[in-house]
């Protein structure tokens, strides 16, 4: 059960995909829509919101993170590049986010905080 206070709450959320797939087109036909097609759609605009929340908590886990200062394999200091976008595969599909970067002059190598210190 989630908290009472957590607003939207996910049958919020839930209106919003209902909403989106009838008036986006995402179900062109809801009266002659089958199930198969109702759960396909639904599952791949979920989907897309699923990969864009974790894309968001990855962000976020990024920005709290300790920066990478020396290089994880030789040990160099490393200079920080700008942000960069990064993606990764997930269950739910790819996930774009943006994260640091640092680069070790030495290895010729980028290294993202992610790498070290975080799930990813
Ligand atoms: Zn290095």
């Amino acid at each position: 059960m989630e908290p009472a206070s957590v607003s939207p709450t996910a049958q919020e959320i839930a209106d919003l995909v209902v909403k989106r797939l009838i008036e986006g087109g995402g179900i062109k036909d809801l009266a002659n829509a089958n199930l198969l097609t109702i759960e396909e759609q639904t599952i791949e605009e979920v989907d897309r919101v699923t990969q864009l929340v974790i894309g968001e908590l990855l962000v976020k886990q990024s920005q709290g993170a300790e920066p990478v200062t020396n290089c994880p394999k030789c040990g160099k200091e490393m200079t920080t590049k700008k942000p960069q976008h990064r993606s990764l595969q997930s269950r739910r599909g790819d996930v774009k986010f943006k994260t640091d970067v640092s680069h070790c002059e030495a290895c010729r190598l980028d290294f993202f905080p992610s790498d070290e210190n975080l799930a990813v």
